[in-house]
């Protein structure tokens, strides 16, 4: 059987073959209940894990606690913390850092 990162939307099965092609998109099927989908790839899922991941880095949550909310591993946290950091940092050349006061 193909190993897909595909889940039935009807029964929440993980068991899915491939089944043909619509506008060259792969159709699956549920070799369970037979319900058959254009499943939205795992792509998309991350996409939105990863907006959540940094919403949270925003927050300040420590990293093995969003591991333990998002199921995102710690190396990719870590990776989306530098590339959020690099954001933030061209915004706060504007304005001077919390915590460094001059005189
Ligand atoms: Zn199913």
């Amino acid at each position: 059987m193909l190993q897909t990162p595909f889940t039935c939307g009807k029964c929440g099965s993980t068991a899915v073959r491939k089944n043909g092609s619509r506008n060259g998109q792969p159709k699956y099927q549920c070799t369970t209940c037979r319900h058959q989908a254009l499943f939205v790839p795992a792509a998309v899922g991350k996409a939105v894990q990863y907006a959540q991941v940094e919403l949270l880095l925003l927050e300040r949550v420590s990293q093995r606690a969003i591991v333990r909310l998002t199921g995102v591993s710690r190396p990719t946290i870590v990776k989306l913390a530098k590339k959020s950091a690099d954001h933030t940092a061209v915004a706060a050349q504007t304005e001077p850092a919390p915590g460094t006061r001059t005189g």
